[in-house]
């Protein structure tokens, strides 16, 4: 018996794609870097390749740099747009203000971090001019940088014509355009658009383009379309102790996801992983749907007796928008049973709470037969 139990508690989660682990092409790309030595501190040919294939991807010359992880790459990439006196202008939900314990600020040496609203967790151009014109004087800090998050943390996408407006802002404005593209490929398998009509064509001078929530290990890679500010940028990461030894094992799983575009494969799926869920949720009346589905999650309020109940069947996720707003991750491994079971299970527990007959007939949950 309580084994059986054991055996009905799920295995993945709507959390955090980042608690999936590594998907098989990164895997295999590891096990490869790892047959013979090979040059220390990126001077290996797989960061080389690693550096071409984004480089192909682009179709641009950028400069690539990889570091451990997206706070070290958003800090670092954004010292280098700024000096400590001027300012970078985010979302009030972005993650370089909420998730990063102040390492924008500090690496910059105390940049200030200004925070901006917009619907569906996005930065407008009315937006950006506004910030920027409200100080001018001495007295407060001068506007420098602009960060905007592809896909955003509401898990909505900017769409090519939204960030081509807040391009041409910027340089209205004089400012730098940085991304943080924890999310990169689920907006781009959501918008299906090539990857430089997102970034510098659309005037973006710094991309953390993310890997690790996609399937990979560890390891996002800085790609500066905007090359003159990748100068010294080499210095900045080993000084903030970025700089890998092995290099190779954060570069060859992005040679393993971009070779035969697995990165756009994993995303895709993601998001439809997501698109079912989202689809399941909307069918049951009481839930209600936070914002647009777009890439790889689903926002949701769901009642407190219904949240408990999740976790009490041992779902693990986020509610981190008022009391009762639930994020829902879905990640490469997702499968239609994972979402069905899940979906299943919030309608059996809806159902409960409304005391209606269907809490007898309620069904056991597929992913009990996983
Ligand atoms: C996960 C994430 C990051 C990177 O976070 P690390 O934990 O530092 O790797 C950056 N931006 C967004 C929007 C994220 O979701």
């Amino acid at each position: 018996m309580k084994l059986k139990e054991k055996l009905t508690l799920p295995s993945r989660h709507f959390a955090s794609d980042n608690y999936a682990g590594i998907c098989p092409e990164a895997w295999d790309a590891l096990a490869e870097a790892n047959r013979n030595h090979a040059p220390g501190y990126g001077d290996d040919k797989w960061t080389t390749q690693a550096a071409d294939l984004i480089r192909d991807l682009f179709e641009t010359k950028c400069e690539v740099f990889f570091v451990f992880n997206g706070t070290a790459a958003n800090s670092l990439s954004l010292a280098s747009t700024c000096q400590s006196y001027h300012s970078i202008l985010c979302h009030r939900l972005a993650h370089v203000e909420n998730d990063e314990c102040g390492a924008p600020e500090f690496f910059s040496n105390g940049t200030k971090v200004l925070l901006l609203d917009g619907p569906d967790g996005k930065l407008t151009p009315e937006e950006i001019t506004r910030a920027v014109r409200r100080r001018t004087d001495i007295h407060f800090p001068k506007a420098r940088s602009v960060s905007v998050t592809q896909a955003t943390e509401c898990g909505t996408v900017y769409a090519p014509d939204e960030l081509a407006a807040i391009g041409r802002a910027t340089r209205r404005l004089g400012l730098k355009l940085h991304m943080d593209g924890a999310r990169f490929a689920n907006a781009i398998a959501h918008l299906n658009v090539k990857p430089k009509e997102v970034t510098w064509k659309a005037g973006v001078d710094v991309l953390c383009f993310g890997a690790t929530k996609n399937g990979s290990s560890l390891g996002e890679a800085v790609v500066f379309f905007n090359r003159a500010m990748a100068q010294e940028f080499d210095y900045r990461c080993k000084q903030a102790g970025q700089l890998a030894s092995k290099m190779r094992f954060l570069s060859a799983p992005w040679v393993g996801m971009l070779h035969g575009g697995a990165w756009l494969r994993h995303a895709a799926h993601a998001n439809r992983m997501a698109a079912l869920l989202h689809e399941k949720l909307r069918a049951l009346p009481p839930v209600k749907i936070l914002f647009p589905r777009q890439a790889n999650a689903v926002f949701a309020e769901l009642p407190q007796e219904v949240i408990a109940g999740l976790r009490a069947r041992g779902w693990k996720f986020y509610t981190f928008i008022g009391e009762s707003g639930c994020r829902f991750m879905c990640s490469w491994d997702t499968t239609a049973s994972d979402v069905d079971g899940f979906a299943a299970d919030i309608a059996a527990l809806l159902a409960g709470t409304m005391k209606s007959p269907r809490t007898k007939l309620r069904r056991v949950s597929s992913r009990q037969s996983n």
